[in-house]
């Protein structure tokens, strides 16, 4: 049973049926789901939620596809870590870490909206998916893409992490490294997907793909024990999965899950690409592209989809935005790392690096329940820390060798 309406344009509201498409043909905006919400109230409760399976499949009410899943079973409900040690350093009194870093199959939160997006595709009955990726999205589509027997061709920029690009082919798609900036591989990708019927999962497919973001904002709140924090922090790149994030929360208060949320959302860019953060600083009603030159390799998207969008969740919460430069998203994951064992890559350095000015600059109360959005696994992104890490120490197989060097320098 589904709840799913049809699809409907973002600015004019004219709908259209559940097919692969993604722009209004009125006014050019991108469509989103729409959700028969009257039904939802009647049919979905915490404890209905609660029974369901430990996945973003607890939330299938709200995602929309029709039948069962048939990919990425095993897709979310990441844990959620009280940080106290991170905290403290920081000065705060309740903090906490939703980390997706860990439990993915590929290890990023895009193993949540390729879960929606593959899924659909199949009901929508095409066998080749396709995407344009900064990375994360190249490993989660080419890995689900396998298990559930689609043909993959995978664009990326030519730019990559080792680790993203090795970590897509391993899963034998179709790998295609183009010469140019993400938003170039992207603007391919839309003239591709005009020519050819395949699902690109976040081109044609993407109404439904970015429906998957909300399960973090369902996660965070259920886990919180039905309730919104004072502040999330999250990184930014098309800005999808913040303007979801709000959203999830949006719709657990529609449905009477929660109360009405207070949380205030903030948007964590690093610099050399950070469009939304700077639009939302400065105040200005426009948008202005960028070139991208920033180690959050992730997060370089230099003219954002749902930039506006993401700007509109933030000012409707009361929320702010900030800008971390390449040395504090090294000092960021190195922060996390030390404090709560969580290795993250250079986009999760971004989130705590924001945290951190915003915290010291009073636009996070020190006294109000704040959650940093953690993204991705730092394996990933090795290259980025490596120079600024201590190295081990090194000694020969010998007791006092070791005396002599780890006990005098320890
Ligand atoms: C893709 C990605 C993001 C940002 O996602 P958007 O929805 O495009 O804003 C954040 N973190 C990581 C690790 C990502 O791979």
């Amino acid at each position: 049973m589904s709840f799913v309406k049809g699809l409907k344009c973002r600015e004019c509201g004219r709908t259209y049926p559940i097919e692969a498409i993604y722009v209004c043909e009125f006014c050019f905006a991108s469509l989103e789901v729409d959700y028969d919400y009257d039904a939802l109230k009647k049919a979905v409760t915490r404890s209905q939620i609660e029974s369901g399976p430990k996945s973003i499949w607890r939330y299938r009410a709200l995602l929309p596809i029709d039948g069962e899943p048939t990919v990425g079973l095993h897709s979310g409900f990441t844990p959620f870590v009280r940080a106290d040690r991170l905290a403290k350093t920081l000065g705060v009194r309740e903090l906490y870490v939703k980390d997706d870093s860990v439990c993915h199959p590929t290890w990023s939160f895009k193993d949540r909206v390729v879960a929606v997006a593959l899924s659909k595709a199949k009901e929508l009955g095409f066998d080749t998916v396709a995407c344009a990726s900064t990375g994360n999205l190249a490993n989660s589509v080419a890995a689900h893409g396998a298990r559930s027997g689609l043909k993959r061709y995978i664009f990326i920029p030519s730019d990559l992490e080792r680790a993203k690009i090795l970590g897509t082919l391993v899963y034998a798609p179709i790998l295609i490294m183009v010469r140019g900036t993400y938003d170039e591989v992207n603007r391919l990708c839309g003239e591709i997907a005009a020519r050819h019927r395949w699902a690109f999962v976040n081109v044609n497919i993407r109404p439904y793909y970015a429906e998957g973001s909300k399960t973090v904002g369902f996660e965070i709140a259920e886990q919180l024990g039905w309730r919104t924090p004072g502040h999330v922090v999250c990184c930014a790149a098309s800005g999808s999965l913040l303007t979801k994030i709000w959203k999830g929360f949006k719709e657990f208060e529609k449905l009477g899950l929660i109360e009405k949320t207070k949380t205030k959302i903030h948007c964590a860019q690093p610099q050399g690409c950070s469009p939304i953060s700077e639009m939302i600083l400065s105040g200005s009603d426009v948008l202005k592209p960028v070139k991208p030159k920033t180690i959050a390799k992730s997060l370089a998207i230099g003219n954002p989809a749902d930039g506006y969008y993401a700007r509109d969740a933030v000012k409707e919460s009361g929320g702010t935005a900030e800008i971390a430069s390449d040395d504090e998203i090294r000092e960021g994951i190195q922060l996390l790392a030390r404090t709560e064992g969580i290795f993250t890559e250079t986009a999760g350095g971004v989130t705590v690096a924001v945290a951190k000015k915003l915290i010291e600059q009073g636009k996070i109360s020190k006294n109000e329940s704040i959650v940093l959005a953690i993204t991705g696994n730092g394996l990933k992104t090795q290259d980025a820390i490596e120079s600024s890490l201590a190295a081990p120490l090194v000694i020969d197989p010998h007791l006092s060798s070791f005396e002599d060097k780890v006990l005098t320098a320890t």
